[in-house]
């Protein structure tokens, strides 16, 4: 190939969530290798990964115990699957683990290949489980504003991003619409957000009520919103939310896809938020990204209806070919040992707070609006007006420009309009947050001179 690789990927690749025309100019920023925090450019430049890859790599890279995982399945058994009758070893050890972390009682896991395909399945269990019972009127869901549940058909309706509906006829007007418990953007003038939490709970059971509860059978929920720009649940929400559910017999989805693990200084989103779901699905920091694999973790309300369905019908309709891929499965088990042996919430317990007390450093910054965050997730948001919080012209591109400046000073970012979120590797250590917070500052004063002159 005398063909560099930016030419080639320009033209081959077609690819996700990027402007392709400006693609063309651009090319891409092609990364070829890893090391703990850092990922390494074709050209050698290190960047430190400031969003774990997708909110992912919670090891960070080059775990070797991991390679050996996936190494060793690979030779013994590289494919098996769960259709029929049959099992495998790495399947049965998973399932039982996450049984065993689970933050609320959960009877059985169903494994899949990728958050969405988790959300997915949720789905179809729910609706299943609504005619197990009788009830097949009762299938409604109800997701939020600027949630992310994923992409596939089913999911990117579930997901309340203008971006994933555009031009795809999405979304499906059968998903209904809760509001954001963003208090920065959402809270009336003066309301507090214990307020605000009561008024999104009477606004969501207003909603049940018109729908009709016998119509509507569960509401997905990130404890965290990631992708919507890290929403950090306002005080009281969640056990207001969980009331109005529980009055009207509507199921709880914690979507735990990036929550899950450790990343909000618990186990699990639904710990720090005191959420009780009835469905949990994880993905990512599973296997902390290495390879793909995703589960539902399903209670007994759940379990009991669609085994009792399943039964009926002679089998349960559903399953992917690669849902708790043997390697996948290996290298997720091998995972979650780490995270017990090297004690991963204690870390995030101590250097969570250095990140937190480094985004809040930018509070007074004249250009930052909110700072927010909770254990290893935060974002910082960009706004034209400190005082009034209005936000820049998005034709500006605010966020995007800062997230490029911050990739020349060797820090890989994310924007969410002109929030920009954090949420590197759990294993990153305080001096790498420091830098990590160095580089975010010269990259925010960038972006600053250009905004101001
Ligand atoms: N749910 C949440 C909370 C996510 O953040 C994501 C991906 O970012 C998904 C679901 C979808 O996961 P995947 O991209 O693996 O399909």
């Amino acid at each position: 190939h005398n063909r560099t690789l930016s030419e080639r990927d320009r033209d081959a690749v077609l690819h996700p969530y990027t402007n392709p025309i400006r693609h063309q100019e651009t090319g891409p920023l092609v990364i070829s290798r890893g090391e703990g925090v850092r990922v390494f450019d074709d050209s050698g430049k290190d960047y430190i990964e400031g969003l774990a890859g997708l909110w992912c790599t919670a090891l960070g890279w080059g775990e070797e115990r991991l390679v050996a995982a996936a190494s060793e399945q690979m030779r013994r058994l590289p494919f098996y699957h769960l259709f029929g009758h049959k099992a495998h070893d790495p399947a049965i050890e998973l399932c039982e683990r996450l049984l065993a972390l689970a933050p609320v009682p959960m009877s059985k896991v169903f494994l899949t290949g990728s958050g969405s395909e988790a959300n997915d399945t949720a789905l179809k269990l729910i609706r299943y489980r609504a005619n197990a019972l009788g009830q097949p009127q009762k299938k409604k869901v109800i997701a939020r504003d600027r949630a992310y549940h994923g992409v596939t058909l089913a999911t990117s309706s579930l997901t309340g991003l203008a971006v994933n509906h555009r031009s795809f006829d999405l979304p499906d007007p059968a998903v209904l619409r809760a509001a954001c418990p963003h208090h920065y953007r959402n809270a009336r003038p003066g309301e507090s957000e214990e307020d605000f939490s009561t008024r999104l709970a009477a606004e969501l059971e207003a909603l049940i009520l018109a729908e009709g509860p016998d119509t509507v059978a569960a509401f997905f929920a990130e404890p965290v919103m990631g992708a919507g720009g890290v929403i950090v649940p306002p005080a009281g929400y969640f056990a207001k939310i969980q009331a109005v559910l529980d009055k009207y017999d509507v199921l709880l989805v914690a979507d735990e896809v990036i929550c899950g693990f450790g990343r909000t200084g618990k186990m699990f989103g639904t710990e720090t938020f005191g959420l009780r779901p009835d469905i949990i699905t994880v993905a990512k920091g599973l296997s902390s990204g290495y390879l793909p694999i995703s589960a539902v973790l399903l209670s007994e309300k759940m379990v009991a209806p669609i085994v009792a369905e399943a039964g009926r019908i002679g089998t349960l309709g559903h399953g992917f070919t690669y849902g708790g891929h043997p390697v996948s499965a290996a290298v997720a088990v091998e995972t979650l040992k780490i995270y017990a042996e090297r004690d991963i919430l204690a870390h995030v317990g101590r250097v969570g707070p250095r990140l937190q007390d480094g985004l809040r450093g930018f509070a007074n910054h004249p250009l930052v609006g909110e700072v927010r965050g909770v254990g290893l997730i935060g974002a910082v948001e960009l706004v034209a007006d400190k005082a009034t919080k209005a936000a820049f012209d998005p034709a500006r591109g605010v966020g995007a420009a800062l997230v490029a400046r911050a990739q020349q000073h060797g820090l890989i970012l994310r924007a969410m309009g002109d929030a920009v979120a954090f949420a590197p590797p759990l294993v990153i250590s305080e001096d790498e947050i420091a830098e990590m917070l160095t580089r975010f500052a010269r990259a925010l004063a960038d972006v600053t001179a250009e905004v101001i002159k």
